[in-house]
């Protein structure tokens, strides 16, 4: 076939055909990357344990840690001092001669590797501090803490059933027990020991539970998490995970039964994993009553008023009660405990076989105001409602979040959140719009934790960004459920700026060693799901796979290609692509429009295509020096002497003649049928070609969202699936074709910034003015201390009262 179709663009002749095929072609060996190999190569091989579908495979195992514990806090002396025993099920096809157990408190010792390996930055300030460092109150105080008190555990008598003293062998954070002989696959492994710690001050040392010492009226509210030597796990991807707790990669814990008894002073108020076994023995009848009625109740009733809280912290006491608790399939064990609460609760009837009433309640000293009394309890019920739609029924009898110094942390049935109202001088509570908005988002986010990582228990010590990244996707989703006007993060230009900054590493990177754990492993991959799931998949097939992957995971222990394969196998949409390019790299999105060329179809016909060339040699514009020339009055040599004239300066280039006119038609008749009916449509309809270049200059593949307007006023979205980018990843050109009188006004690409983009101005065609503001300012005053007017300032007078007047010495003397 010698068909070849030329158009004519504006000013520029480009032939069709090949402009918009060279992109396919133009791949080089140095700089072409397929983007969309398989992963293949990054995932484990699937096995009996993990099928290719990411699914727990036909022999997927997981052990099984039971634990009974006795434990007496000691207000006074801020001390835990308990009595475990644990049932050890070893359901792994291996028989285990150790077992390792994680030490976290021991995170707090002087020798630990996260102690020894703290690092500060500190700069030398420039200017008039010049030589100076700082250092934060905050750091001097954890230093004081840390020196004045005996931090990490003490163990004793750890033996086994028949009361055999077992080796222990402290390892920093970790312990190994020797058992007195190997523990074959089915069989179970039972010991003992006694433990005691310091608590930590929360407030000194930053921890995710702790002390916290309210000066005023002199009580505590006590947070014990990670307060028992817990089993590490053993799975059948890594064996021991006894890798050592540095602070950040948090727990990676089996599923078990636990039975604690908490032992604690008789007027505290206990909240916990787990079910209240003893309710008659630790709460008053009217407190059960008050309990009976919130489980139908609309709004949360309070089981211990404020009233009767303030009552409560008025005087301590010597005695003890014990509370008991039991708590089935869950991978830990927290609690909270003071004589400071305010205790409220409200009955979720979720409905289902499993677990048709939970109870959500919230623990909090009067400090937690009218913003705790009308939003925590609410927004854990919100959180089930959201969550469980998602995945599962919330399995559990109760969901609780209890105020404290933590910011925020969870637990299975249990989570701390931090934010607080402010006393004012006229005796009312106020609080920022700030700390609403942290309330009811810490709420949702670390209830949200109960379902992922608590019940579908990712490796946390490895892979932050499988619970938080999961987590704050769903967080956004039930946070913009309750009011998308709180910004919740997770829209795709919330990560715009982090997607453009230097200091990155992959989402898959173990979680001690991310550079910006917020971003990286909260932000990054919520935007990236949100993005899977608004953009590329759309929600019923993104919905379908997830809920897919929640079921397949309930109290079982994903890895990330569990999640990865069963997104895409359950979606039935290759997503490998993707998840190399947001999860395994640090690419960013930054698809350019650069050029628009518009193409009109020649005709071949000289009589109509010389007619239309001239034309444009016509329109072009006049040569400056001529109309210089024209306007001195200069006249050309030509104009002057016509009587030298000849036939070009009668005809033009142009002048058509019936050599061209035979050569056309010899073109036409040299046509096969279907060509030559081809091409007469063609030059009829006489469509609009309009070229489209685009270049990714983020290096991460994404779709296309165009949207074109065109003259008349229309617009039109068209979305182009991310495999435009195969072949040629760096730059493609895609034809658009109009009816002759439809043509294009401007495009633009991702015009609502779905896709974090980080260069929206170049996603214009024609580009835009860019509005912004400008603020003018004053320049500062010079500031050091020989700026200072010591002359005048020597007469400053001692302030004694921040209210008294100020008045200068001389006055004083006169
Ligand atoms: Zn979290």
């Amino acid at each position: 076939m010698s068909t070849k179709l030329s158009l004519i663009a504006a000013a520029i002749m480009l032939p069709l055909t090949m402009s918009v095929n060279a992109s396919a072609i133009n791949q080089t060996k140095g700089d072409f990357e397929d983007k969309f190999r398989q992963l293949g190569q990054a995932l484990p091989t699937p096995n009996v344990y993990r099928n290719a579908a990411g699914e727990p495979g036909a022999q997927y195992w997981q052990q099984k840690v039971d634990y009974k514990i006795k434990a007496t806090l000691d207000e006074e002396n801020r001390r835990l001092t308990a009595h475990q025993s644990i049932s050890y099920k070893n359901n792994s096809p291996d028989t285990l001669k150790y077992l390792w157990l994680q030490l976290d408190q021991n995170i707090f010792k002087s020798d630990s590797i996260a102690e020894l390996t703290s690092t500060v930055k500190t700069k030398l300030q420039s200017g008039p501090d010049k030589g100076k460092a700082k250092i934060s109150l905050n750091t001097l105080r954890r230093q004081q803490f840390l020196d004045d008190t005996e931090m990490g555990y003490q163990i004793a008598k750890v033996k086994d059933n028949s009361g055999n003293a077992l080796k222990a062998t402290v390892v920093g954070t970790l312990m190994r027990i020797d058992l007195k002989k190997p523990l074959k696959p089915g069989k179970t492994a039972k010991f003992s020991m006694d433990f005691a710690f310091n608590i930590a001050e929360e407030d000194a040392v930053g921890a995710r539970a702790g002390y916290e010492h309210f000066e005023k009226d002199g009580n505590d509210i006590f947070l014990l998490a990670q307060w028992f030597p817990r089993l590490a796990a053993y799975t059948d991807y890594e064996a021991w995970t006894n890798k050592a707790f540095l602070g950040s990669g948090e727990f990676t814990l089996e599923f078990g039964n636990y039975d604690v008894e908490l032992t604690v002073p008789a007027d505290h108020i206990v909240s916990a994993t787990g079910e209240l076994e003893n309710a008659s023995s630790v709460l008053t009848k009217t407190q059960r009553s008050r309990l009976e009625k919130a489980e139908t109740s609309k709004r949360p009733v309070f089981i211990v008023t404020e009233e009767e809280a303030l009552e409560n912290e008025k005087e301590g006491s010597s005695k003890t009660k014990t509370w008991k608790f039991n708590a089935e399939k869950v991978r830990d064990f927290a609690w909270a405990s003071s004589r400071k609460f305010i205790w409220d609760a409200k009955g979720y009837q979720q409905g289902g076989d499993d677990q048709p009433l939970v109870m959500a309640m919230s623990f909090f000293p009067v400090d937690g105001g009218d913003l705790w009394k009308k939003y925590s309890t609410e927004s854990i019920v919100h959180t089930m409602e959201v969550y469980s739609r998602f995945s599962f029924d919330y399995p559990y009898p109760v969901a609780q979040s209890v105020n404290g110094p933590v910011g925020g942390m969870e637990y299975p049935m249990i989570t701390f959140n931090g934010p607080r109202t402010e006393l004012q001088d006229d005796g009312t509570r106020t609080y920022t719009q700030a700390e609403k908005r942290f309330l009811i988002g810490v709420v949702i986010h670390e209830v949200g934790h109960i379902y992922f990582p608590m019940i579908v228990n990712s490796d946390e010590r490895q892979w932050t960004w499988m619970d938080e990244g999961l987590n704050s996707f769903l967080d956004g989703i039930a946070g913009r459920e309750w009011d998308p006007t709180i910004p919740w993060g997770v829209e795709a230009q919330d990560i715009v700026p982090y997607m453009k900054s230097e200091r990155q590493v992959p989402i898959m990177t173990q979680s001690d060693s991310i550079l910006n754990f917020g971003r990286n492993a909260y932000a990054k991959p919520a935007v990236a799901l949100n993005i899977l799931r608004e953009v590329i998949l759309g929600r019923e097939l993104f919905d379908f796979a997830f809920k897919e992957y929640a079921q397949r995971w309930k109290y079982k222990r994903p890895t990330p290609s569990d999640f990865f394969r069963t997104m895409e196998e359950a979606s039935g949409v290759d997503l490998d692509w993707f998840w190399r390019g947001w999860f395994y790299s640090t690419d960013h999105v930054d698809i350019s429009i650069d050029r628009v060329y518009k193409l009109r179809l020649d005709t071949k016909n000289p009589d109509i295509d010389y007619g239309r060339l001239r034309e444009t040699e016509l329109n072009k514009p006049v040569s400056q020096f001529v109309e210089r020339n024209k306007a001195e009055g200069r006249e050309l040599w030509v104009d002057k002497n016509q009587d030298v004239s000849d036939f070009y300066d009668d005809n033009d280039r142009f002048t058509v003649t019936n050599k061209e006119r035979n050569s056309y038609n010899k073109f036409l008749k040299g046509l096969k049928p279907w060509e030559r009916k081809t091409f007469e449509r063609a030059v009829k309809e006489d469509k609009n070609y309009y070229v489209l270049e685009f270049s990714n200059l983020g290096g991460l593949v994404m779709p296309i969202l165009l949207q074109l307007t065109y003259t008349d006023g229309t617009v039109e979205d068209k979305y182009i699936p991310a495999e435009i980018w195969r072949r040629s990843p760096k730059k493609v050109q895609k034809l658009i074709v109009t009816d002759k009188n439809k043509e294009l006004k401007d495009i633009s690409v991702d015009a609502s910034w779905l896709t974090a983009d980080i260069d929206v101005e170049n996603n214009y065609y024609p580009r835009r003015i860019i509005p912004s503001r400008i603020e003018a300012y004053k320049s500062k005053k010079r500031d050091g201390k020989v700026n200072r007017d010591i002359m005048q300032d020597i007469k400053t007078e001692l302030k004694k009262d921040e209210d008294k007047k100020e008045k200068p010495l001389t006055e004083d003397k006169k």
